[in-house]
């Protein structure tokens, strides 16, 4: 593609990139989508088979709203692609009532009236058994509304079906540059020479911050294990163990979910929640092998909270993501820039929203009012 024959230029075909893609193509926007790898690889924050969806968003009651509006384009995007997309097998947050995992769940649903059930301490170890060694007054919020994603698939589908509506996508094509021009902007890459457009969306990822400077981005590596249960046994499904957060005595939170159909083995990961889990990284040099030292923690709260598992890991990797200071996205214009939109700093929540944050970018892109307000993902808020 050469010359100036796109209206905008989407910037990284991740998640939230091929979102984007979609809602633009389906709208008759003329949209061209530049990845400098192939789709859905493994080096970016979309790998791994799965992802833990929910609405009940702990981490900002204003993200349910675009939470459940991303429900609703998983159906739309599965019905338009004939795929299957998301596991409605339901979600459980797990831990003290008043805790960070339970308590923020709870405030999320309180403030957006949504359906969800806490089962006592007796109640969770019927529904979920393979959890174990659970103290005194620790509850579930379970979210029949939540289940699981499948991110390479839906990152296929979503540029699948915007190059049936027309959308022009290049694999294999690093973005160099995104260069403000006097008529919107000049997108320079490795490959495709350089691109010219109205507006470019950027939606790098953990490299959001080599084309866009000046953003408050930090980029951690996160390791991610699955164990083999040691024995055959039911409680390791997805049925029975659905996915989940727990947050344990002393703060850490394990995640995880039962073997897919078709698998034994059982994802399970630490997350970081600011207690320096993790190690901050260059996502162009980032150490992709993992070593013990990786699931040392994991493992050691797994032998308490869920036993019965191998005690190292059956498979493993590490994926980096992007955060920023305050643990929101960055969605908008910085700077107020009218040719130059960003979403990025996806930390390690950012995939159930995809689907609306794509919608929210193609209505900035057109000049609409997003649906949900999202003024804590300004750009320019520090
Ligand atoms: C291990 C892990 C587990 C997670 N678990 C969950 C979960 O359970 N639930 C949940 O909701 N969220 C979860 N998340 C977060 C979620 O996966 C991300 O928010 C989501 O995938 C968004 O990714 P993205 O599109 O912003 O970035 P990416 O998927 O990294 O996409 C950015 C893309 O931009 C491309 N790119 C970058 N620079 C250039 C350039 N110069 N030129 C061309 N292309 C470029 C990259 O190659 C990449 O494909 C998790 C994240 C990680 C890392």
């Amino acid at each position: 593609m050469t010359g100036t024959d796109a209206d905008v230029v989407v910037v990284g075909l991740g998640a939230w990139g091929a979102a984007a893609l979609w809602q633009l193509a389906r709208r008759g926007v003329r949209a061209a989508g530049v990845e400098q790898y192939g789709l859905a690889h493994d080096l970016g924050s979309s790998y791994g088979e799965s992802r833990m969806f929910r609405t009940a968003c702990l981490e900002h009651p204003g993200l349910v709203p675009l939470a459940r509006r991303s429900r609703e384009l998983w159906r739309q995007l599965e019905t338009e692609t004939g795929t299957h997309l998301l596991d409605p097998t339901g979600a459980m947050l797990i831990g003290p009532r008043d805790g960070r995992i339970v308590g923020g769940a709870l405030r999320a649903a309180r403030e957006h009236g949504l359906e969800v059930r806490v089962l006592d301490r007796d109640a969770l170890h019927r529904r979920a058994p393979a959890h174990a060694g659970l103290a005194d007054g620790h509850v579930a919020v379970v979210e029949p509304e939540g289940g699981l994603t499948l991110p390479e698939r839906t990152i296929e589908a979503a540029v699948g079906a915007a190059r049936a509506a027309g959308a022009v996508v290049l694999t294999g094509t690093r973005v160099t540059a995104v260069e403000r021009t006097g008529g919107g902007v000049a997108v320079h890459t490795a490959e495709a020479g350089v691109l010219r457009a109205g507006q470019a969306v950027v939606t790098a990822g953990p490299w959001l911050a080599d084309l866009v400077p000046d953003l408050p981005l930090e980029v951690v590596r996160m390791p991610v294990t699955w164990f083999t249960p040691t024995a055959h046994d039911e409680r390791f499904g997805l049925g029975r163990l659905p996915v989940f957060m727990r947050e344990l005595d002393g703060g850490d939170v394990i995640w995880g979910h039962g073997a897919l159909p078709g698998r034994t083995d059982v994802k399970l990961g630490l997350e970081d929640g600011g207690r320096g889990h993790f190690a901050t990284v260059d996502p162009a040099t980032m150490d992709r092998s993992v070593a013990p030292a990786d699931w040392a923690v994991l493992a050691e709260h797994l032998a308490r909270a869920v036993p019965g598992l191998g005690e190292a890991p059956s498979r493993a990797t590490a994926s980096p993501y992007a955060r920023t200071p305050d643990g929101q996205f960055l969605i908008g214009r910085p700077r107020r820039d009218p040719a130059v939109l960003i979403a990025g700093a996806c930390g390690s929540h950012g995939f159930k929203h995809s689907l609306g944050i794509g919608e929210v970018l193609a209505d900035l892109v057109q000049g609409k009012e997003p649906a949900m307000p999202l003024d804590f993902t300004d750009p320019d808020r520090f």
